[in-house]
């Protein structure tokens, strides 16, 4: 069997040898990167099994990584996990909607990315990540980030538009506010968010989509449910 390879892009050097350390101890093969362009570069060429992606990194960072990774076919169903900081929430939860597969925060400890990194090989990417959804007058581009109604395109923001995936990548099931809080606020109990924020969100994403608002339906006392066919 050939050795799992992880490519890690990190530009602290303590960090980058505790984790290659880490890797090597696991029995993978290691190939580091300290920049962001020399990063997204080795990606292409060495197709790493796993991609270690820290967020601020001098050159490009890690969001404009993850972004171009997942826009190249030689490198978009490569897994990434992304490495952020606790001040950098906001961030990690655009990285997951632009396709991160994980993330875990620094301080980490080695055994925990470790099950991590396991969990994400295992599950390799998720088969739903299509570049493209589709319901009735409503298109939603993942990778480029773009909702059109009818061809045009619709202003949402970042909330919005994680929400709006979440529920057209759902097929149909009830998800409770507190699934969607965790999905697309990335909620743990360090954040303090309330359950009708979702009510809000989902209010004005209605607005937004206008003559196909009803297929966001509320489900009294469950939660809300997407309509693909209608
Ligand atoms: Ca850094």
């Amino acid at each position: 069997m050939s050795k799992e390879t992880v490519l890690i892009v990190e530009d602290e050097k303590s960090i980058l040898e505790l984790l290659a350390y880490t890797f090597e101890k696991e029995g993978f093969r290691v190939y580091a990167s300290g920049e962001g362009g020399d990063g997204l570069e080795k990606a292409g060429r060495l197709q790493p099994s796993l991609i270690l992606l820290d967020l601020m990194l001098p050159g490009m960072d890690g969001l404009e990584i993850l972004k171009a990774l997942r826009a190249n076919q030689t490198t978009a169903s490569i897994p990434v996990i992304m490495l952020t900081a606790r001040s950098e929430e906001i961030d990690k939860i655009v990285g997951l909607e632009l396709g991160a597969d994980d993330y875990v925060t620094k301080p980490f400890s080695p055994r925990e990315l470790m099950a991590r990194v396991k969990a994400v090989l295992r599950r390799g990417r998720p088969a739903h990540s299509q570049p493209v959804l589709r319901a009735g007058a409503i298109e939603l581009q993942t990778e480029k980030h773009l909702v059109l109604l009818k061809g045009k395109p619709v202003e949402l923001t970042s909330k919005e538009f994680g929400l709006l995936k979440v529920l057209m990548e759902s097929d149909g099931r009830v998800l409770s506010r507190e699934v969607l809080l965790e999905k697309v606020w990335g909620f743990d109990r360090s954040m303090h968010i309330e359950t009708r924020t979702v009510d809000m969100h989902v209010g004005q994403l209605r607005k937004k989509l206008q003559m196909e608002s009803e297929r966001i339906l509320t489900v009294k006392n469950a939660g809300y449910r997407f309509e693909n066919e209608k």
